[in-house]
């Protein structure tokens, strides 16, 4: 290994969220709810496969293991299988994982497995088709279920389903999400509703804390499950009468910077030291060439001396993320 990225906090990064597209087809509430509108960049194109082999080279030469390819929707890249085989096939990655809406999941996620994705995520923010609806904008419950279905039967031992729980909304599904992985090799992953940039009155109306979701779960006999170093940001909780897990993320707790082992890029190639705060740095002028890994290297890791130790969400700051498709959630 050439060397460790580390920060100036000790904090060692083995995890690289890769943003490959910006376009949605899903006009998610929290996240596009006019749907995606394209940027007006001039000659602005995302990655392409070779770009993308030589930032995850550079990042594995550097301790990466894991790889979360992520959007937008990244499964509308016609190139999708192509990407996910120049990561899986890259020395160092042993984890390839993707975050979806699951629209294509039924179709194509033989393929996808075939190409050497290891891990799914799949967002499901509700179990009611109607307010599946509601909140995605998108009448396609039945596919992403089905999705689900068929990624079991491709192999995958486990999917992970993210669902972001919103008061007045979602909120009170959780006992049919618990009854719902009673039997079934599900991480439900319930994300904290975080403030981007473009909502404004949004947030306050329909925010849940993660604490009081936390506390029901201990009640209930849940307990925390122990941490790998290229586990992502929540929380784990198991329970010996269910064979599905829950994953908490809650970004406004007082510690969870402490723990980032996470770093994006995004899909036109600019690396982000967090989800929040800044605009970027760009790396694509040292992606066109192989030749050019030492010096993106040193990029990367001289930038990361700069991140800062929170992302200071608590205190109200969305910085200059405008909703997460922008950057890759
Ligand atoms: N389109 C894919 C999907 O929805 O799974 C991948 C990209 S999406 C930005 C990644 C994840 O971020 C999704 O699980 C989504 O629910 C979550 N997300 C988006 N905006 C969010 C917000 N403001 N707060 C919390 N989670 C959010
Ligand atoms: Fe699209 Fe994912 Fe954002 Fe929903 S959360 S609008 S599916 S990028």
């Amino acid at each position: 290994m050439a060397i460790q990225f580390e920060d100036k906090f000790k904090r060692k990064f083995y995890y690289l969220r890769l943003s490959v597209t910006d376009v949605c087809n899903f006009k998610c509430t929290y996240c596009l709810p006019d749907g995606y509108k394209p940027s007006g960049r001039k000659n602005s194109s995302f990655l392409s496969v070779p770009e993308v082999k030589r930032v995850v080279s550079a990042f594995a030469s550097c301790g990466t293991s894991k790889v979360r390819i992520t959007g937008g929707e990244p499964s509308l890249r016609k190139d999708f299988n192509d990407i996910v085989q120049a990561v899986a096939s890259t020395k160092g990655i042993n984890k390839v994982a993707m975050t979806t809406n699951g629209y294509r999941m039924e179709s194509q996620v033989a393929q996808w497995r075939q190409a050497g994705l290891t891990h799914i995520n799949v967002s499901l923010d509700s179990l009611d088709p109607r307010m599946f609806y509601q909140i995605t904008g998108e009448n396609k419950f039945s596919n992403v279920m089905s999705g689900i279905d068929r990624a079991f039967e491709v192999g995958y031992e486990q999917v992970k389903v993210n669902v972001v729980l919103m008061k007045d909304l979602n909120s009170g599904e959780l006992p049919a999400f618990l009854h719902w992985i009673k039997d079934r090799p599900i991480q439900l992953r319930f994300i904290e509703l975080m403030q981007t940039g473009e909502m404004d009155s949004f947030f306050d109306k329909y925010h849940k804390s993660g604490v009081s979701i936390l506390n029901e779960l201990i009640a209930n006999g849940w307990i925390p499950k122990v941490r790998e170093a290229n586990d992502g940001p929540a929380q784990v909780f198991i329970h010996p009468d269910y064979k599905g897990e829950i994953g908490l993320i809650m970004p406004y707790e007082k510690h969870f910077c402490e723990s980032c082992n996470r770093l994006r890029v995004s899909a036109m190639g600019k690396l982000h030291l967090c989800l929040f705060g800044e605009q970027g740095v760009e790396l694509r002028d040292l992606l066109q060439e192989d030749t050019q890994s030492d010096a993106l290297i040193e990029r990367i890791q001289t930038q990361l001396q700069t991140k800062s130790v929170s992302h200071f969400l608590q205190d109200g700051n969305t910085g200059m993320t405008p909703h997460l498709a922008s950057i890759g959630g």
